[in-house]
């Protein structure tokens, strides 16, 4: 319910209208509140707001103004928010974007909350993560938070595996001062039958696969047939679920993790900031399962 007491929460990105963020945040607010007392009720409504680029510093004051709780940034403002935010946290700066904003008396704080929804699946597995290699596929923005993840679990080796030399050459750079231990190699594609037979953890966080795109996979049938049995092959994309990539991998006995998790987690851990208290992820992630149409 709505009421004149009501505080805001919300996405910003543009276009944003294919956001699930609403959905998962509002179930789980919904469920907070189906489970207290009524004196313990909170009431805060998430919603999205659709922001061109060049209106984000209006859109950003008025936040201010109106007095807006905290919000998610998506596609393409994570980076040309931080110069608008009085503070933005170690893992943001280490990963160069912002996807949550919270509010204190100094004003708006920025932090990253990806690194934790990637981690979060991972760290299900007591692995001595020191000895491993991850093969990252794709250099873009969710690669810098993946890059991140793997540097807080202290794998032994980072390869990331991009097309355009260019690209790679600065994302390596942009690691070499960073304050976690990355020992990070880049690499072309056609290294990857090499590197994917030493992959204990191999990630896609290209675009490849993605729907409609349904019949495609980042990796030839078979370059596959490198992969250890035992391996984990992650893929941030969550539609379709699973996606060819994964499929390849399962049959293959690898442990497949999908995209859907990460973006459960990122958004539990950025309601868990808004509201200062635990926050029900299995709703959340029963919410988005049931709009997909994904078996629960
Ligand atoms: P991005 O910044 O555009 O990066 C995409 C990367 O993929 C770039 O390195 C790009 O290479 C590479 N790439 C694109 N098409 C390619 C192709 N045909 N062949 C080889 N490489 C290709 O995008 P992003 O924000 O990192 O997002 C990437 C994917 O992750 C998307 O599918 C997104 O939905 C997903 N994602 C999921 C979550 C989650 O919570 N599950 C969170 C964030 C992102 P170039 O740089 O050479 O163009």
């Amino acid at each position: 319910m709505i009421t004149g007491k009501t505080k805001l929460l919300g996405v910003i990105g543009y276009p944003v209208e294919h956001s699930l963020s609403p959905l998962m945040h509002n179930a789980a607010i919904q469920a907070i509140n189906d489970r207290q007392n009524q004196q313990n009720l909170i009431d805060y409504v998430y919603l999205p707001f659709p922001i061109k680029p060049e209106d984000l510093n209006t859109a950003i004051a008025g936040f201010s103004a109106i007095g807006v709780h905290g919000f998610n940034i998506t596609i393409p403002h994570k980076q040309a928010i931080i110069p608008l935010l009085s503070e933005v946290s170690d893992i943001a700066r280490v990963v160069g974007a912002v996807n949550t904003v919270y509010r204190t008396n100094k004003g708006w704080v920025g932090t990253n909350t990806d690194v934790a929804g990637f981690l979060a699946p991972l760290q299900t597995y007591n692995w001595n993560w020191h000895q491993k290699v991850a093969v990252i596929l794709g250099n873009g923005g969710a690669s810098r938070a993946v890059v991140a993840g793997c540097a807080q679990l202290g794998f032994a080796e980072i390869h990331v595996v991009g097309r355009s030399e260019d690209k790679l050459t600065t994302f390596q750079q942009s690691w070499v001062n960073s304050p976690l231990p990355v020992n990070l190699t880049i690499h072309k594609w056609d290294e990857l039958s090499s590197l994917i037979a030493q992959a204990d953890l191999l990630v896609n966080t290209t675009p490849i696969g993605m729907y409609p795109n349904i019949q495609e996979s980042p990796v030839d049938e078979a370059m596959f047939d490198n992969l250890s049995p035992g391996a984990i092959v992650y893929d941030l994309i969550y539609i379709p679920n699973p996606t060819k990539f994964l499929q390849q991998a399962q049959v293959r006995g690898a442990i497949a993790i999908d995209g859907l998790e990460m973006l459960v987690q990122q958004g539990a851990t950025a309601l868990e900031l808004w509201l200062q208290q635990s926050v029900p992820v299995d709703v959340m992630r029963r919410s988005l399962r049931q709009h997909l149409g994904l078996s629960k």
